[in-house]
């Protein structure tokens, strides 16, 4: 290229100023990374370094005696031209000696950002403007990427929770008086852990990605849609069609995710539940209103999910009452005020105990007792089993040992355990040391599983039932005949009893239709090599018939109730024949 000085000799100072060695400076202005150009006062480009021809991709004989217009974009050029000419007749300044950023133009058209200074110097009585430029494309596409990190998921393209509730607020402002009114819809992917976990993260964000797009393609354009949680999405919709508009959305949103979904070739089915909250004027927040949607979308689910559910004042005092549970239950914990009761289990024949099992019970403050039903749902929507069901392990097989160092009674203890506990990896480690740390032998113990958790897909599941089989523990299935088991799935997995659900036993022997599911269930059993236990016997007659069916051993208030280590330790060294006597309290 023409060096600087060739242009434009002795261009380095003013004739009464310090020469600068010419080869120096054009050696400098050749090396400099920034783009600098000179032009002269008509505003024809002089010279241009080589990181200026790379900058704008031009050629040194394309741009020398071109006006620098040509390097902005066209609006630009207009008004630089009047700033020049304004400039040259007032001396008013209006981007000389300021560094800015302005958008340039290269060859190819392309407009990109560039930071610009501008200075101006006299060179053979001449007015010259020297400019030195920095592309800083790079810069703001990282400044772009970071704002649209901050208001939007990376993963979706959805707006995130920040953004969405930002967003929620400023549609309420203007109608916070006058009635104006919006709708929120929650939508929550129903069973997106059993995804997670059976296929991977990987997995489960294509599926994110894909429910988000089909979300986004059945609402109106008047919708925002938000991902506001990690299966959970929100809708921002304009209420002017009235509730019916916004269940009518709300359904073509269920029914946009009801197609399987392609996950790396395996399809998917996946359900969805969708709470939807109001907004009619007045001082809700935006926190309020989605909060409102949440818990619709809770009622959603507690009614089987896969449905729609409006926000009403019920739900809040329900939710508060939880909160508040919720609260004591933490706090309960931690101060382990969980006691257990043990109620025995007998053979229906000789009426001799076969075992027992570990019931929790929780002591209020006032001293109550609370039965579980109470308080572990609560334990399970907040992921507090894992904690419970390990305390009750633990104690369990300590109290068992205790049972049997007395002399007093040697069989298995039964402990009921929740699909988050069973499922998890360390599980299995964690009875093995328990076991360890308490002496109790492993065929002393038993672990009551619900049909959902022996059922479930989950690989975890499966292979700590194999391993505590293996190890000696024995394995049932609680509550037989309420939820879905399947035979081939149960032929698999070498359980070894079968617990008949109590709403069975109640109608035995008028109902035809128990006997006949229980007759079923035992049938099923025999075929598989199971045993069979009938829980919730009550009366004398149901302890015979069920006997007389085949059914080898019972538990329930007509052989014992749930007794207290020591009142249990009591009774059988007594050798009191088990009647109706109540539980403590
Ligand atoms: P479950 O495992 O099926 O336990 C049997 C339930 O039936 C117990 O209720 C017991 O008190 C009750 N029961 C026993 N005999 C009779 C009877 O003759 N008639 C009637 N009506 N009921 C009878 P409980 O103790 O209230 O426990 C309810 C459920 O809570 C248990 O059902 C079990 O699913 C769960 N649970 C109890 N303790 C624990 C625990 O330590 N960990 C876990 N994860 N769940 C537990
Ligand atoms: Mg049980
Ligand atoms: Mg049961």
């Amino acid at each position: 290229m023409t060096s600087y000085e060739d242009k434009v000799p002795g261009a380095v100072g003013q004739a009464d100023q310090p020469h600068l060695d010419s080869a120096l400076a054009g050696a400098i202005f050749a090396a400099a990374v920034d783009a600098i150009l000179v032009v002269d006062g008509q505003g024809l480009i002089q010279a241009a370094n080589d990181a200026a021809l790379v900058c704008f991709g031009y050629a040194e004989t394309e741009l020398l005696g071109r006006n620098i217009s040509i390097l902005m974009p066209r609006s630009d050029a207009v008004r630089h031209d009047a700033y020049m000419h304004d400039y040259q007749h007032t001396g008013k300044r209006k981007i000389i000696g300021i560094g800015r950023e302005l958008m340039g133009r290269r060859k190819s058209g392309d407009l990109f950002p560039l930071h610009l200074s501008i200075s101006e110097f006299q060179f053979n009585n001449q007015r010259m403007f020297v400019g030195i430029c920095h592309d800083i494309s790079e810069r703001h596409r990282l400044s772009e990427q970071v704002a649209f990190l901050a208001s939007y998921d990376s993963l979706t393209g959805c707006l995130n929770r920040h953004q969405f509730q930002q967003s929620l607020s400023e549609a309420m402002r203007p109608y916070q008086t006058d009635g104006q009114r919006q709708a929120v819809l929650f939508i929550d992917l129903d069973d997106f852990k059993a995804i997670n976990d059976n296929h991977g993260h990987g997995g489960g964000d294509r599926l994110l990605r894909q429910a988000a797009e089909r979300l986004r393609g059945a609402l109106p354009k008047s919708c925002l849609l938000g991902r506001v949680g990690g299966d959970e999405f929100a809708v921002l919709m304009p209420f002017d069609g009235g509730m019916n508009r916004a269940s009518e959305i709300a359904h073509q949103l269920l029914h946009a995710l009801r197609k399987p979904f392609d996950i790396d070739g395996r399809l998917l089915t996946v359900r969805a539940s969708i709470g939807i909250s109001l907004f009619q004027g007045g001082c809700q927040t935006a926190d309020d209103l989605l909060n409102e949607a949440d818990m619709a979308m809770y009622q959603a689910k507690r009614d089987g999910g896969a449905c729609v559910r409006f926000f009403d004042q019920t739900l809040r005092e329900r939710a508060e009452r939880t909160y508040r549970l919720l609260t004591r239950l933490r706090q309960a914990i931690e101060a382990q005020s969980f006691e257990l009761h043990y109620q025995l289990q007998v053979d229906l024949q000789t009426r001799q105990p076969t075992g027992i099992e570990a019931l929790l019970r929780w002591r209020d403050e006032g001293g109550q007792l609370i039965a579980p039903d109470e308080f572990l749902p609560v334990a399970h929507a907040y992921g507090l089993m894992p904690e419970i069901d390990r305390w009750v392990l633990q104690r369990a097989c300590r109290d068992n040992m205790t049972l049997i160092r007395s002399g007093v009674l040697d069989v298995p203890v039964a402990v009921n355990i929740s699909v988050p506990s069973f499922s998890a990896a360390d599980f299995v480690s964690r009875v093995r040391q328990t076991l360890a740390d308490t002496g109790l032998p492993p065929e002393r113990l038993a672990l009551e599983l619900t049909e959902e958790t022996a059922m479930s897909s989950l690989k975890q599941v499966r292979q700590n039932s194999d391993l505590l089989i293996r190890a000696g523990v024995s394995l049932s299935i609680d509550d037989f005949g309420v939820g879905f088991s399947s035979p081939s799935r149960l032929k698999e997995l070498h359980f070894h009893t079968l617990k008949i659900d109590r709403s069975f036993v109640a109608g035995v022997p008028q109902s035809s239709s128990d006997v006949v599911i229980i007759q079923a269930t035992l049938g099923l059993a025999a075929a598989l090599g199971m045993r069979v236990l009938a829980e919730g016997i009550e009366t004398a007659e149901q302890a015979e018939y069920l006997c007389s069916l085949g059914c080898a051993q019972g538990q329930g208030y007509w052989f014992a109730r749930p007794l207290p280590l020591a009142q249990l330790q009591q009774r059988l060294a007594a050798q009191e024949a088990p009647d109706g006597t109540d539980e403590a309290g």
